[in-house]
């Protein structure tokens, strides 16, 4: 499950237990016995069925047609990112800034993340977060919701990247001719695990590959180039990998729920898992960083991040606002806040959340993003634990 690079420059290692050996019962998100198959085993999950759907493509297509989208330059700005200040030591025109986390907004759900350099001068460890460079959200080149905007760079532009993590298994862009039934079935079109666009990366770091985190059986949805080419840790929820970056730093990975599902195709539909993750900064050892505010088991913590990946919050019916409604909410977020006593930056969804009859239950909408925001990263530490 657990690999660590050939090359020196990137270690993965599973943390020390820190609390009694986790029970033997079957997690109650998998659906069978040896955790190929999933679900969401929460009241705020419903699961659509095919007359759900056609009443949504009836309700999208031809009762209620949704309004063109503007997206002008004035509507919705993009800005090429600038790296540069944090590339290296030497040769940067800009400062590196001190114990604060760079997040840029690449489009989709795709962040690259910078932790709190750790050592005066050098950089901190760089995490690409559901890379989606690609022009369309569907399994053809052709066929398919194509992005509003243009990307704001290439994958070529990227600065150096350590680690890569996917949310979950949803639609790349293969080159097809056909066209994707799958994605007539699978009512998330949202693109998070992107085969061209880990593709490109791979080509063009210079130095060894990140290495991938992904959730529980996900790796089966990679070619074999891919899986040749990077190192991977595939997770189940509340497990943790320690990324090792030499002369650069640590963080710890963990795999966390989301209320989602996955499918590739018509016949793998939740043999992968999905999840959401944390990004903890680990100040322990010689990499330690001056002015560490935070403990938690097994070292200090600096900077924690939280990655909302793909999810819902509820299930409500059409025209339903969330917050008023009786509707269950997926109590996992709180279960997050709680164990980590909230977060420094969150990173939460908000798309393709209407007909909210249909689409509640695997996004977000607006209203439900301010609540997931409020019981993880505004959340205080469990007085339980
Ligand atoms: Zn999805």
């Amino acid at each position: 499950m657990v690999a660590a690079a050939a090359a020196t420059r990137i270690s993965v290692t599973l943390p020390e237990p820190t609390s009694p050996a986790p029970s033997t019962d079957k997690p109650s998100h998998w659906a069978n016995d040896d955790g190929t198959l999933f679900h969401n085993p929460w009241p705020s999950f419903r699961q659509t069925s095919l007359s759900d759907l056609a009443t949504m493509m009836y309700q999208v297509n031809i009762r209620a047609p949704p309004e063109p989208i503007s997206t002008t330059a004035a509507s919705i700005p993009v800005h090429k990112p600038d790296f540069t200040y944090s590339s290296s030591s030497s040769g940067s025109s800009k400062p590196i800034p001190a114990k604060q986390i760079k997040a840029t907004w690449l489009g989709h759900a795709c962040f690259l993340l910078e932790l709190p350099a750790t050592t005066p001068g050098k950089r901190g460890i760089r995490i690409l977060l559901d890379p989606v460079f690609s022009d369309r959200c569907s399994p053809s080149a052709w066929v398919g919701p194509k992005r509003f905007t243009k990307v704001p760079c290439e994958v070529e532009d990227l600065p150096e990247i350590d680690a890569v993590i996917i949310s979950h298994n949803h639609y790349d862009r293969k080159p097809s001719s056909s066209f994707p039934l799958s994605s007539l079935l699978n009512p998330s079109l949202v693109v998070d695990l992107d085969i061209p666009t880990l593709t490109r990366l791979l080509a063009h770091q210079k130095s060894s590959p990140p290495h991938l985190f992904m959730p529980l059986n996900t790796l089966y949805a990679l070619p074999q180039t891919l899986k040749d080419g990077y190192e991977t840790t595939q997770l189940d929820w509340w497990s943790s990998a320690d990324l090792h970056v030499h002369g650069v730093g640590k963080a710890r990975m963990t795999a966390l729920p989301s209320q989602h599902f996955t499918a590739r195709g018509v016949f793998d539909r939740n043999k992968a898992l999905w999840a959401s993750w944390s990004v903890e900064q680990m100040l322990d050892g010689d990499e330690d960083s001056q002015g560490a505010e935070k403990k938690a088991a097994g070292g200090k913590i600096g900077a924690k991040i939280w990655f909302g990946g793909d999810t819902g919050y509820c299930s409500v019916k059409d025209g339903q606002h969330s917050v008023d409604s009786q509707a269950p909410v997926c109590p996992a977020f709180k279960q997050i806040g709680e164990k980590y006593g909230g977060f420094d930056l969150g990173l939460i969804p908000i798309g393709a959340y209407d007909p909210r009859g249909f689409m509640s239950p695997i996004h977000n909408g607006p209203t439900d993003a301010v609540r997931m925001f409020k019981d993880t990263v505004r959340s205080t530490p469990s007085t339980l634990s």
